[in-house]
């Protein structure tokens, strides 16, 4: 996974902390190093650091081979942090298990049984996912922190526009954007009382506007690194649309330092999403970069076939390579000018191309095997200079 170098000039902006302003460029660079750090195990966010891909197992914990089979079919996909859900005795126990045989930090979501915030930082959590206002009162939510102190591990304040506090419901008239800042404020200031501030915070809504106002309105008044998510998003389709919106907006902007696309499917479709918006947006690279012409009555190929081949070919290799798939010849090589490689298809044959060049005319059959030659071959560290890359800052 490399990380690329900063990008974008800096313009010096009034307040302390950067906020979006809508139609204008903030660059990111700028705008992410004005932000905390928060260290979370092996993974530190906020300060310039990337953004960070987390998601969470739907396995029972208490089943820890189960858990951990999915942590690692998450870790495998590029999840760098995996939480999961902690709801008794049973599942806090199963955390010691769960944690010693993983790569990424853990984190523990603990809902109501300050106990069970106590058991898991016991058993070696990196973070833990609370709401101080419903761990029973501000003294057992002291206990917790000092605990978690004295591990040196991560807290997560997790306002959900969906459980926000009565009184503050009273005060906005509903669970308005304003009252999900106020509550975070809230809770970070209880955490600061103790001399706690090794802290991320989350405001998510399941209604988009809703969840990129609290988000902006926070970032106005703390530098404290945000978790993205638009909650409840749903399945694959709409679910992807909304988290692309929601958090690719607010990246976009200069907000976010760690994510988590939630998604009504397999955990795995979370990372796979929160990757292709990390690098639609040019934060950071993983694997190939795949774009594909929409095809049009010009093709001569079937395309949709082709482009399907070419992804799964194209799935494993770790290089942060830009590969086109183009319908014709009419449009396909111009198109493809910026990819590091390109095939353009024809009538039973097409074009192989590098660098804009094409490189080979070949039988249709023959050429993923041939693209595939030069993926291998390609040297990232070797491109042309001055050709508009779709990776940027880190
Ligand atoms: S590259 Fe060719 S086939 Fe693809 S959309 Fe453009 S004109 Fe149509």
């Amino acid at each position: 996974m490399t990380e690329l170098p900063l990008y974008g000039k800096c313009v010096e902006r009034p307040s302390s902390l950067a906020l979006p302003v809508m139609g204008e460029f903030v660059p990111r660079s700028f705008a992410h190093k004005r932000v905390r750090e928060c260290k979370i195990g092996s993974v530190t966010i906020g300060g310039g650091h990337p953004v960070a891909i987390q998601s969470m197992t739907l396995t029972d914990t208490r089943d820890a081979k189960a858990t951990l089979e999915q942590i690692h079919r998450l870790e495998e996909a590029g999840c760098e942090i995996v939480r999961v859900a902690v709801p008794d005795d049973e599942a806090a126990a199963a955390l010691y298990e769960i944690k010693k045989n993983m790569r990424v930090p853990l984190v523990a979501d603990i809902h109501f049984h300050y106990k069970l915030a106590l058991k898991a930082i016991d058993a070696g959590v990196d973070k833990i996912r609370i709401n101080p206002g419903n761990l029973g009162g501000e003294g057992r939510a002291k206990v917790v922190t000092k605990a978690a102190i004295e591990a040196g591990i991560a807290m997560r304040v997790g306002v959900n526009s969906g459980s926000l506090e009565k009184d503050l419901i009273d005060k906005y008239e509903g669970p308005t954007p304003m009252g999900m800042v106020e509550s975070a404020l809230r809770h970070t200031r209880w955490l600061e009382d103790e001399g706690f501030t090794n802290i991320v915070v989350s405001l998510k809504a399941s209604n988009v506007p809703r969840m990129i106002e609290a988000y902006t309105l926070f970032r106005e008044q703390s530098d404290y690194p945000l978790h993205l998510g638009v909650t409840e998003a749903g399945p694959i389709f709409t679910g992807s649309i909304k988290s692309a919106l929601g958090i690719g907006f607010l990246l976009q902007n200069g907000i976010g330092e760690t994510m988590r696309v939630s998604l009504t499917a397999d955990p795995v479709e979370e990372v796979k999403v929160a990757w292709e918006i990390l690098k639609a947006l040019g934060l950071r690279t993983k694997g190939v970069n795949l774009v594909a012409c929409p095809s049009c009555g010009r093709c001569e190929v079937d395309l949709l076939d082709l482009c399907a081949r070419v992804e799964k070919a194209v799935a494993k290799i770790d290089k942060p390579l830009h590969i086109a798939v183009m319908g014709c010849v009419v449009n396909g090589p111009g198109e493809a000018r910026e990819a590091d490689l390109a095939v353009v298809g024809g009538k039973g044959k097409g074009l192989l191309m590098k660098d804009g060049k094409v490189v080979a005319t070949l039988p249709e059959d023959e050429l993923i095997p041939a693209l595939l030659r030069e993926a291998e071959l390609y040297d990232v560290s070797m491109r042309p200079s001055g050709k508009v890359r779709f990776v940027a800052s880190a």
